[in-house]
């Protein structure tokens, strides 16, 4: 008999029906003789919903009290899915953070988890009691409700996983698995069945909205299996897992790309030590986060400074720059909030060359500009103007012919 975590997303909790079918997916798994304990994440929208009212009401809303009402939404949607499992035949239970406990520090708003308690859990597995667990949320030392971030029920069933030693982390959402493209762009983009978590761990931060990128990393590090699977419909959807010797790689596994980006230079810097630090300094000190930065050196003594950043930071990152140039001496500052990045993933990279040359040809073809790149052991990602984006992705889905079958190193 195995445990499985099951973790269903707001769009698989959306509705009273859908609650019903996760309910018959559960039961499912257990007539089958495995262990199930669910991860919900809040309905669609709830937690959109009930962030918007705190911040109708309050200009500076406390992070504590942003935590018990966001967490809110997860405990609606665990009682219902035990109910529904209940009008199933199968008993189940819900909780919350506290009552697991599932304990997290004090960081209210983004908390991290500390120490996850398993004997309730266990013991109503012991029982054939089926655990439903609002995901999401835990508690701090103090007792006072905590979660862990947006997106963040994902982490909190791989977590619960890691602590029970699960043997598949279920992660159940509304697309059927991880694809090598995103299939609204590309008609002949494929399902994978394998991926492997460094590849996974790249597509989540590069933009591939499938899995939150944290829940990624948890898994890697603590070696929980994470399988995405389709709440809709059926199927084995995409198993994340570690790499292994004897399997195939794939030079590309995937295309990532990401629309929420803006780029930003600083023109005409002195080409003296200390400046990179100058500039990116106070962008850190706003807690803007830096993706790309590329810096050439020009030959009159001065260089350009050119870097990324997410575009709900762009004015603020703007703002900063322009109140500092005269004081680093610098000429000006421009930039362009209608980028995307798109990228290229694939472990398969490592033995082969010429997977950037490849790539860059399919856009030079479509006459398209690279703005910038950047590289890894295993990606290639380019910056280009946004209206590009799906004549890009499909070109070089097309130039390593992802559609038909993954390229085999
Ligand atoms: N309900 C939370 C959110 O919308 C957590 C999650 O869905 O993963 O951010
Ligand atoms: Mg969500």
């Amino acid at each position: 008999m195995a445990l499985h975590i099951h973790k269903y997303g707001g769009t698989s909790v959306g509705s009273l029906d859908r609650i019903r079918a996760v309910a018959q997916n559960v039961v499912k798994q257990r007539e089958a003789g495995d262990d199930v304990i669910v991860v919900v994440s809040a309905m669609a929208g709830e937690t959109n919903r009930l962030e918007s009212l705190g911040q109708e009401l309050s200009n500076k809303p406390k992070n504590r009290e942003m935590d018990v009402l966001l967490s809110a939404g997860e405990q609606v949607s665990a009682a219902l899915t035990a109910m529904a499992l209940d009008q199933c035949g199968c008993e189940a239970r819900s909780y919350l953070g506290w009552q697991v406990p599932i304990v997290t520090d004090a960081n209210h708003t983004r908390a991290r988890f500390e120490s996850i308690e398993t004997k309730r859990l266990k013991d109503d597995l012991a029982a054939g009691i089926t655990p439903i667990v609002a995901g999401f949320q835990g508690v701090d030392g103090g007792g006072d409700i905590t979660t862990i971030g947006r997106g963040g029920s994902d982490t909190s069933a791989v977590a619960i996983a890691s602590a029970l030693n699960a043997e598949e982390c279920r992660i159940y959402t509304d697309v059927d698995g991880v694809y090598t493209a995103d299939p609204r762009i590309v008609d002949d983009a494929q399902k994978l069945e394998v991926v492997f978590f460094e590849e996974m761990l790249e597509l989540a931060s590069l933009g591939s909205k499938v899995l939150h990128p944290r829940a990624v990393e948890y898994a890697a590090n603590s070696g929980v299996t994470l399988r995405v699977l389709s709440s809709f419909i059926e199927g084995q959807g995409t198993l994340i897992t570690f790499e292994d010797a004897n399997m195939e790689r794939p030079v590309v596994s995937g295309i990532a790309h990401a629309i929420d980006e803006a780029k930003l230079t600083v023109v005409g810097v002195p080409d003296v030590p200390g400046v990179a630090s100058t500039i990116l300094g106070p962008i850190a000190g706003a807690s803007i986060e830096v993706d790309m930065i590329v810096q050439n050196i020009g030959s009159d003594g001065t260089t350009d400074f050119t870097f990324t950043v997410k575009r709900r930071d762009y004015d603020t990152a703007k703002g900063i720059l322009d109140g500092i140039i005269k004081d680093i001496g610098a000429r000006d500052v421009i930039g362009d909030n209608a980028i995307v990045k798109v990228s290229v993933v694939g472990v398969g990279m490592r033995s082969h060359a010429g997977v950037a040359t490849r790539m860059f040809d399919a856009l030079a073809a479509e006459d398209i500009n690279i703005q910038m790149i950047s590289t890894s052991e295993i990606k290639i990602s380019v910056v280009i103007a946004e209206q590009y984006l799906d004549v890009a992705v499909r070109s070089i889905h097309k130039v390593f012919d992802l559609g038909n079958n993954v390229t085999v190193a």
